[in-house]
């Protein structure tokens, strides 16, 4: 872990990876796609969620799909299937005591919307603590694992990838931080779809506990 002290930028996935999947944040995220897709296309909801993975695998994102075959409005669907029930999101003092020790610039990278990502951080209780959210507007719809969205933060926010360290719970995700010279930290879990190439050259560290592995890297220093 001695590769990790002079890192100073901090990249965030945000979805089960600044919360535990466990919470099933997400899961109700999942359940609203499938609900948009059944009312805007007018099927049943078993043939809205075949739709849904069908896009999710061909284009990394629902969304990219139903913009792509259905015209959508994007605005529309991110605040639809944001509008979930937070409620028993808690907040983390663990990972609030260790983020706020990083030294550097620390920014959210996420598929999601910024307003999620702001209902999000303040449950948990760090929505003070970063210095950007760069979400599915700001990459121009071209989610996560394509090249571009990485390219594009990396020239918004001057990163130098060789300090630079990417967390997140979808191991195909952190190959494109790889390849440009990052770090990278796969957030264990046991979904099938995230867990896929989790055994790549292309991540460096694993863990299942975020705020423990922030306070090795602080302890470093
Ligand atoms: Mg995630």
């Amino acid at each position: 872990m001695k590769d990790l002290k002079d890192i100073k930028f901090w990249l965030f996935d945000l979805d089960n990876t600044l919360y535990d999947g466990a919470t099933k944040v997400f899961d109700q995220v999942d359940k609203k796609m499938s609900k948009f897709i059944s009312e805007k296309l007018n099927v049943g909801i078993e043939e809205a969620r075949r739709i849904q993975k069908n896009y999710f695998q061909e284009y990394n994102t629902t969304l990219n799909g139903m913009i792509k075959h259905h015209k959508i409005d994007a605005d529309e669907f991110l605040e639809f299937v944001h509008d979930v029930d937070l409620s028993f999101l808690n907040k983390d003092k663990d990972l609030e005591d260790e983020i706020k020790k990083l030294e550097g610039k620390k920014i959210i990278f996420t598929n999601g919307s910024r307003a999620h990502a702001l209902n999000v951080t303040k449950r948990i209780g760090i929505d003070k603590l970063f210095d950007g959210i760069f979400d599915i507007r700001d990459c121009e719809f071209i989610p996560k694992p394509s090249k571009e969205p990485y390219k594009k933060l990396v020239e918004n926010y001057k990163i130098e990838p060789q300090y630079c360290i990417f967390f997140e719970d979808i191991a195909r995700n952190l190959k494109p931080a790889y390849e440009l010279g990052m770090k990278t930290v796969w957030i264990k879990n046991n979904e099938p779809w995230a867990a896929k190439y989790s055994d790549s050259n292309f991540i460096n560290y694993k863990t299942d506990n975020l705020a423990k592995f922030l306070k090795e890297i602080n302890e470093l220093r």
